[in-house]
């Protein structure tokens, strides 16, 4: 491995302290009940992290009772409180209990002289004034130096010196407008390690997109605890993102974090729910690509060892590999799909002519469904090779303005005809509930993931579906189709999901 850590000043252990419920929950457009909160918070606390940053209790009466609820109930990880460095914020923070107060205070001029209007000696008063009063009711206490990163050096480390010497816990260090480069980061951070003794701990916004670099280069000088969010959600382009920090920790830097990272893709999928900020599928980790294989070459290396296109195991962080049939599939890929729909039995040179015909089809197409998939192998078999468990026999939906959408869906098991019925919130969901009230209680499968998305332009477009449905072992099954109607696509998706299902089940009876 090329890693130089010879220069590194690397901590044994680093702290992980989550912000996912502060600053996470300042993402534009994003508002977290209490309930939400909490969950989230009992999900942090079940991945490990060290600290939860609940919420800003001054902000309002709602912020306040989120912060009390989670302090109440979160064991295993330590919980905190923002606050400003005023008497009012801390006692607000008091009264939740917390388990840490941080309290923060904008230290570089532009802000000392356009926001606070304040002088650099006031500001120096109210900070340690701050973490004084902190610590005479007994709590932890964890300062920041807002803007840190844009602060003359000289005034930076009289502050945190100040801070120290009156009993702070932690000092924190924000790039506060994620203007910094992992170059300089690590510079200013050893600085900074030179003067500190307590714990050091760095903050990182991600305009340029550096803030994982950024906080990796501040581990690197030393820093002992990073602030990080779930999927990197925060204010403007977000924070450092929580799951390529701890991957890079454990494989890269080889240092120790209290993370189980087997709950990390469960984590970033609760989040992305309750919060509504949908990932992209090349999020590092915990993307729907970041374990997809599509190039031949990829899917070949793969299969005869993971580690020729992949840094760590998907299984480690709760992914699971993925090969995606595209244009630059190879016959591999081609093989494994077959596979998982239980045709077996393919000479390899009509798997050649398969895998022709899909990336021809790819090239015209964005996706390959499964249908296609195996319309094509059929006709290049000349035989009918799929014997499904489940067939879609018919489907009828109503929708409208004032009458709740609702679905009958006759369907073939196993030979015998079934017939279900379901409303729900519109069609598609009706439909879902018509096949889950006849195969619920055969497949018992839950539905994990759903995402419709249009081929082509216009009203007439081609609605593709990809779904990823889950059984009791905790398997997952992914399936998609394509069709004018998205309906039609929804319903064949679940169907063919619902046979790669039940075929796994069999096999491994
Ligand atoms: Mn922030």
């Amino acid at each position: 491995m090329n890693i130089d850590r010879e220069d590194f000043r690397l901590p044994r252990r680093v702290y992980i302290y989550d912000c996912t419920l502060r600053d996470g929950e300042q993402t534009p457009g994003v508002a977290l009940t209490v309930e939400e909160k909490v969950t989230i918070a009992r999900q942090l606390e079940k991945l490990g992290v060290d600290i939860i940053e609940a919420g800003f209790p001054a902000n309002s009466e709602g912020e306040m009772d989120a912060v009390r609820r989670i302090s109440k109930e979160v064991s295993n990880s330590r919980v905190s409180g923002l606050s400003r460095v005023l008497k009012k914020d801390i006692d607000a923070c008091l009264d939740c209990d917390v388990d840490l107060v941080h309290t923060f205070v904008s230290t570089s001029d532009v802000h000392l002289k356009y926001q606070m209007k304040k002088t650099r000696e006031e500001i120096y008063s109210m900070a340690v004034e701050a973490v004084e009063y902190v610590k005479e009711h007994g709590v932890p206490c964890l300062f920041s130096a807002m803007d840190a990163t844009r602060t003359e050096m000289s005034y930076l480390l009289e502050i945190l010196k100040g801070a120290e010497k009156a009993g702070a816990d932690i000092v924190n260090i924000p790039d506060t407008v994620g203007f910094m480069v992992p170059s300089s980061m690590r510079k200013f951070m050893g600085r900074i390690r030179d003067e500190i003794h307590v714990v050091l701990d760095v903050h990182c916004h991600n305009d340029y997109g550096l803030a994982v670099a950024n906080t990796l280069a501040a581990v690197e000088a030393g820093a002992d605890e990073v602030q990080v969010t779930v999927n990197g959600i925060g204010e403007r382009a977000g924070n450092a993102a929580l799951e390529p920090i701890v991957a890079a920790l454990l494989t890269t830097y080889d240092v120790d974090v209290n993370i189980e990272p087997k709950y990390l893709t469960e984590t970033s999928q609760l989040v992305e729910r309750y919060t509504g900020v949908a990932l992209s599928p090349c999020t590092p980790i915990v993307g729907r690509n970041a374990f997809a294989h599509e190039s031949g070459i990829h899917v070949h290396g793969l299969i005869g060892k993971a580690s020729t296109f992949e840094p760590i195991e998907p299984e480690d962080v709760g992914q699971k590999r993925r090969f995606v049939i595209g244009k630059l599939t190879g016959r591999h890929s081609v093989r494994v799909a077959l596979d998982e729909l239980g045709i077996t039995e393919v000479p390899e040179e009509s798997l050649l002519k398969i895998t022709r015909r899909v990336k021809e089809l790819a090239e015209r197409n964005k996706l390959v469904s499964d249908v296609d998939l195996l319309s094509i192998t059929e006709d290049v078999m000349q035989t009918k090779m799929f014997h499904p468990y489940v067939t879609l026999e018919e489907l009828v939906v109503t929708t409208g303005l004032n009458i709740p959408p609702s679905a009958t869906v006759k369907l073939k098991i196993n030979g015998e005809e079934k017939i279900g019925q379901g409303t729900g919130v519109g069609p598609v969901d009706a439909a879902a509930k018509a096949i889950e009230e006849i195969v619920g209680p055969i497949a018992n499968l839950r539905l994990q993931k759903f995402d419709l998305s249009a081929l082509t332009g216009g009203t007439d477009a081609l609605g593709a579906i990809r779904i990823s449905v889950e059984d009791r072992q905790k398997n997952v099954f992914e399936a998609s189709a394509v069709h004018e109607d998205i309906v039609v696509a929804s319903v064949n998706a679940f169907v063919q999901a619902l046979n790669k299902a039940m075929y796994a089940a069999d096999k491994s009876k």
